[in-house]
């Protein structure tokens, strides 16, 4: 008797969707819709939000508060649970989770950030660091110099690197023992250097109006450097000042913070549109100061700057994408999602877009969850 054979193999027909081997994460610290337009109506002008064919909105909340502070802001952006205000790359129960910079790492790219407030102020802590409490800033600074899944900072704070209370040498043992180059400007940095951090202030950079172009030239430089890597890139860019000036209410400031976050915005995007394998991501940790657009008057004629706080809220914030896998980036999502997005669009979770079965095949009912070849 002839052996009958059933073929129960199914095929799957897999669109092959491009993937992006670099991405550039950017955060307006406290940058939502009223920050952006308030300044599009100061300066006449569009800013490079505009330019964006992928627009969602991110639910900001923190596991602890509904108003979130940076650093569990940060941290949701950066790994995949929401955590409590103050904490820094940790769970509500304190273990350490794995941030997007440090999981492109892992699978070969090059990293940088580039910011304007310390190397170790919550944002950027949120991608290298893990400490209960954002404001252990020593810590934060030995951690960032131990990284190996980190090549590039650009920041202020070096302070906590040759002032510490605890008298390390820390730039010392960076440079002799860590195989970091330091340097205290952009200016006359060798870029061909896969390890350097540029530590340009003692503190915060100074503000916008005074500090130049450096967020803008800084992610060029950056750009230089991790674009040599032929694996690709994951490269973290702050605005960190839009919140301080919102915090004091100052909208001059505010105005000139997100100018040159757009400009910064601009850089990564000229950057990803001649390269064509780059995503870039600009999103907000949260609000800070309440910010409305009104007429003072409520004759609907002139506009004014309303700061209902001095602190943060919890209006959720925009989420703007271009590159391969923007088109994830679309609809209401939380904080903590971010993160598997970016991995998605770097092909590390392979989308099946349809399925077919094989047409000699009956149809197979029931689960079948098989991973595309
Ligand atoms: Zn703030």
């Amino acid at each position: 008797m002839i052996p009958l054979f059933f073929s129960c193999e199914k095929k799957e027909k897999v669109v092959e969707e491009p993937k992006a081997k670099n991405v550039i994460y950017m955060i307006g610290d406290g940058m939502a819709l009223p920050q952006v337009f308030g300044t599009m109506l100061a300066t006449g002008e569009e800013l490079a939000f505009c330019q964006f064919p992928y627009i969602g909105v991110v639910d900001t909340r923190s596991a602890s508060n509904d108003i979130t502070d940076s650093a569990a802001g940060g941290t949701a952006l950066a790994c995949d649970k929401k955590t409590k205000n103050g904490m820094v790359g940790m769970d509500v129960d304190t273990l350490a989770m794995e941030t997007i910079l440090e999981a492109l790492a892992d699978q070969g790219k090059s990293t940088g950030i580039v910011v304007t407030c310390y190397s170790g102020h919550a944002t950027p802590a949120d991608f290298y660091a893990k400490v209960p409490k954002r404001s252990l800033y020593e810590d934060i600074a030995i951690q960032m110099a131990e990284s190996d899944k980190l090549n590039v900072m650009i920041a202020g704070g070096r302070k906590h690197f040759d002032q510490r209370k605890d008298s390390l040498d820390l730039l010392g043992r960076m440079e002799n023992e860590l195989g970091w180059k330091i340097y205290d400007t952009l200016a006359h940095i060798d870029t061909t250097c896969m390890k350097y951090a540029v530590l340009a202030d003692k503190g915060h950079m100074p503000k916008a109006s005074e500090r130049g172009d450096f967020l803008p030239e800084g992610v060029k430089t950056a750009l230089k450097t991790l674009s040599q890597d032929e694996d690709g890139f994951f490269l973290m860019v702050e605005g960190s000042q839009i919140d301080f000036a919102c915090h004091a209410a100052d909208s001059v400031w505010m105005v000139d913070e997100t100018v040159d976050f757009s400009k910064a915005v601009q850089v990564a995007l000229d950057f990803a549109k001649a390269d064509g394998n780059t995503l870039v991501v600009v999103t907000a940790d949260h609000e800070t100061g309440g910010l409305t657009l009104i007429d003072p008057q409520g004759h609907y004629s002139n506009v004014a700057f309303n700061y209902s706080t001095r602190s943060h809220t919890c209006l959720p914030v925009m989420i703007y994408a271009y590159g391969p896998g923007a088109e994830l980036f679309t609809g209401w999502m939380q904080n903590n999602e971010v993160k598997a997005r970016i991995l998605k669009a770097c092909g590390f979770e392979p989308q099946v877009v349809s399925t077919e079965m094989d047409q000699e095949i009956a149809p197979v009912v029931g689960n079948f969850d098989s991973k595309p070849d």
